[in-house]
């Protein structure tokens, strides 16, 4: 018998959402929101491939159903998910483009051959307001026994129309515990000094931790950590890039490791707990310098949005802190 023993962290929405969905009713949308990485996608399917299941002991993963599910051919499972440019397009209008948003309508206007369609959104928030406008009479009149479940990072993504017809579940982040645990289970013989730096400065996130255990990203994170300290008490010029880096790395990702870490070194000094190795190089012991940085690493990716150049705002924020000054006037000066 399967078991959800690979979805650690969210026992009781998994006991909940399996009450729910046993419920009968006409149909149902739920929306789960928390940051990436941490189980949304993988409990949905888990749910789905439940209540399709035909064996005695659902999901059984050896059925018919549970098989062709699990190799994406169950006829009545559909799903939509960001193309390699990161978006799930509206698609044209006569819905023939797989994987958009009129496709999916289409398909959804078609008999189901079980009776229910069952349609996972992941990253609903990467639809534009047109997509998710176009989707919205779908979540209204959705046929009977259509279950729609939408992931994203947060309700305020979606549209209000979409998410007031949405039961909205939220995914907390998974402990340092849990992700070290999850680790372990994948990489038995990997260095656990690596998995427990991974699963602290994952911030809860499977998918950080797993850009943590790339050797060469690790080591790009961690360059720039090092030289970002130099920085703050020698003044010296950045070896890394952070716009560099970028490229491996997405930019909001890059940001969330760097503030996690920070978060990190701040916990260590003031509860004066011992440090993992890895952070040895990265370590910073002054309290006000790790606050101000934190400050720098939320402008960075408020900063985001707009185009500027990061390698210099980070240099002339860093700046401000080497001259030791109390407030941080040039992030007003920058704008973000
Ligand atoms: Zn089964």
């Amino acid at each position: 018998m399967e078991t959800n023993i690979d979805i650690i962290g969210h026992k009781s929405r998994i006991l909940y959402l399996e009450k729910l969905l046993k419920k009968e009713q006409h149909s149902r949308t739920l929306l789960f929101t928390g940051i990436p990485g941490i189980g949304k996608s993988l409990t949905a399917k888990y749910l789905i491939k439940k209540e399709i299941c035909e064996g005695s002991e659902p999901p059984c993963s050896s059925c018919r159903h549970c098989r062709q599910f699990s190799m994406n051919t169950y006829p009545d499972f559909i799903h939509l998910r960001p193309d390699a440019e990161g978006k799930i397009r509206i698609g044209d209008k006569s819905g023939d483009e797989e994987g958009s948003v009129r496709w999916l309508i289409r398909r959804l206007s078609e008999t189901s051959r079980s009776g229910s369609y069952f349609v996972l959104i992941e990253d609903a928030d990467k639809i534009s307001e047109a997509g998710q406008n176009a989707l919205l009479k779908t979540i209204e009149e959705p046929n009977y026994g259509t279950t729609i479940i939408l992931t994203a990072l947060s309700v305020n993504s979606i549209l209000q129309t979409i998410r007031s017809r949405a039961l909205n579940i939220r995914f907390s982040p998974l402990s340092a515990t849990e992700i070290f645990s999850i680790l372990k289970n994948m990489h038995p013989d990997h260095d656990e000094s690596i998995l427990e730096f991974a699963s602290i400065a994952s911030g809860g996130s499977m998918e950080y931790a797993k850009i943590l255990l790339n050797a060469e990203k690790f080591k790009k994170i961690s360059d720039l950590c090092t030289d970002i300290r130099d920085m703050i008490y020698t003044n010296s010029q950045p070896a890394c890039s952070l716009a560099q880096l970028s490229k491996d790395i997405q930019p909001a990702d890059l940001t969330n490791l760097l503030i996690n870490i920070y978060q990190y070194n701040l916990e260590t000094l003031i509860a004066k707990t011992p440090l993992n190795k890895h952070f040895d190089n990265l370590y910073i012991d002054e309290q006000l310098i790790i606050l101000k940085l934190l400050k720098i690493m939320t402008a960075l990716k408020k900063s985001e949005v707009y185009n500027i150049n990061k390698d210099n705002a980070l240099k002339a924020m860093i700046y401000g802190i080497h001259k030791q000054e109390t407030d941080l006037p040039f992030l007003e000066r920058l704008q973000i």
